[in-house]
């Protein structure tokens, strides 16, 4: 994803060419949330020094498309890439690739020093976390086969795609967003594809019931062959004992494969904040100023755990979210805080997955909901599910329903309400139903 030539020259750098000052800030982790706070900075005037580490070698670039348009082969890497060199070289922000930082020495006040496993030191007087999470592995005989896959960054993806010409047979661990989105591109790819998914139902972590249903039966129909309740027992190799041939079940079913691609979930990079001591909890705890437990620190994005921001969310209630629009808004909270600004986190969390022609979004969260209405058009292949606590709408995810989503979105906003009642009848328009809480 990029030519090492054209970004030396506009200032991104691999190897010892440009060591950066002690007076500026230092951005470990150059994604969706590094990349986004680098720009809201100077959105915001922002006028220090900026260094945008990452541990790839590839410039900063949106991952979404990795399990759908990337992997189908319908985008190009290009277009992925989230700004230009020049962008990065006019804004006063050095991007440093493949830097892996591996301790940070830090003063009380907030400055210091990182140092990369290659040796090179990045000293700063603020420190930004935006580090992210990896892969849970799955640790059981034959996982080291080749074949065997994860699907989180730009290299997962090119080794997906290199193999994905000579394989029949696919088999999905995981019946999470990655799994479906992946599962949905391979079977697009003319794949056999198998989901094995661990829980009683698909997604579980992010969407209701109903909503699990109605994908479980969606995907079925389209021919995916998905099994609950199960995953793999063990992988086993083809007869140069190198590759993987084959997924055992914990049945004892044997599944041909040429592909196996886990994705089981993933785990926040929290090992540099516990090692500068800050309070990690399922992420690193932050405050509603994306300000870590040391009060100079921020961290953002997917390894942050802050407080709920829902408007109406019980108080204390906090939460990691792992989305670009988390990415986004939460980086915002941080670029303020680092300018002398307190900012609360503006609008109202909400995720997207594209798997095959089912296009779900998700506004809101639906944590502690008590009910739940359905909206479901067949005809028209429109599915929403609305959650509500205490007869507040909380929630919905929506199949194919992206009016009933905004309605949804834009009343959580503004804290109205859609009154479950009459949102039932899926020809009304929840628009015209939204009243003032
Ligand atoms: P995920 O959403 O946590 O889903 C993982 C799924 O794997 C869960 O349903 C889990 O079941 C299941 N599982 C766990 N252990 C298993 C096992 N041994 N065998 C079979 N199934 C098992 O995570 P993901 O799909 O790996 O995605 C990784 C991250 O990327 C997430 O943060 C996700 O939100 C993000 N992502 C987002 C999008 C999007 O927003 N469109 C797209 C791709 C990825 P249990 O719940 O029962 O444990």
């Amino acid at each position: 994803m990029g030519t090492h030539t054209a970004e030396q020259a506009a200032g991104a750098t691999n190897g010892p060419a440009t060591v950066p000052t002690r007076t500026g800030l230092l951005i470990i982790g150059a994604s969706q949330s590094g990349v986004q706070l680098a720009v809201s900075l100077r959105a915001l005037g922002f006028g220090e020094h900026i260094t945008l580490l990452g541990d790839e070698d590839h410039r900063p670039y949106q991952r979404p498309a990795l399990s759908k348009e990337f992997l189908q082969g319908t985008v190009e890497s290009e277009s992925l890439i989230f700004r230009s060199n020049d962008y990065w070289a006019e804004h006063n922000v050095d991007l440093v690739k493949g830097e892996h930082i591996v301790r940070i020495d830090k003063e009380a006040d907030g400055s210091g020093v990182a140092h990369a496993s290659s040796g090179r030191e990045f000293p700063f007087r603020r420190l930004a976390l935006t580090v992210g999470a990896r892969a849970r592995k799955l640790e059981i005989d034959g996982g080291d086969l080749d074949g065997v896959l994860y699907l989180r960054n730009a290299d997962d993806a090119l080794a997906l795609k290199a193999r994905v010409g000579d394989a029949t047979d696919v088999v999905v661990i995981g019946g999470g967003f990655i799994g479906l989105e992946a599962a949905s591109s391979l079977q697009k790819m003319g794949k056999n594809v198998t989901v094995l998914e661990f829980g009683p139902r698909l997604v579980g972590r992010a969407v209701g019931e109903e909503t699990a249903e109605y994908f479980l039966q969606a995907h079925r129909s389209r021919g995916l062959d998905i099994r609950l309740n199960t995953s793999a027992a063990r992988f086993s190799a083809a007869d140069d004992g190198k590759a993987v041939a084959a997924v055992e079940l914990q049945d004892g079913t044997v599944l041909p494969a040429q592909i196996v691609l886990i994705g089981i979930g993933v785990i926040p990079n929290t090992q540099l904040a516990e090692q500068l001591g800050l309070d990690v909890d399922n992420g690193v705890v932050v405050d509603r100023f994306a300000l870590a437990s040391d009060g100079t620190t921020v961290a953002v994005g997917d390894v942050a755990n802050m407080p709920n921001p829902v408007p109406g969310s019980e108080p204390g209630e906090r939460i990691r979210l792992e989305s670009v629009n988390n990415a986004i808004e939460h980086a915002k909270v941080a670029a303020y805080s680092l300018t002398g600004r307190r900012e609360e986190y503006a609008g109202i969390p909400w995720f997207w997955s594209n798997q095959a022609d089912l296009k779900l979004q998700i506004a809101g969260l639906c944590n502690g909901y008590d009910q739940t209405v359905l909206r479901y058009d067949e005809e028209r292949g429109k599915f929403s599910v609305l959650y509500y606590r205490r007869g507040q709408v909380i929630a919905a995810d929506c199949v194919n329903a992206p009016l009933d989503f905004m309605a949804v979105k834009n009343a959580l906003a503004k804290g109205q309400n859609i009154p479950a009642d009459a949102a039932a009848d899926p020809a009304t328009q929840l628009k015209t139903i939204t009243t003032d809480s």
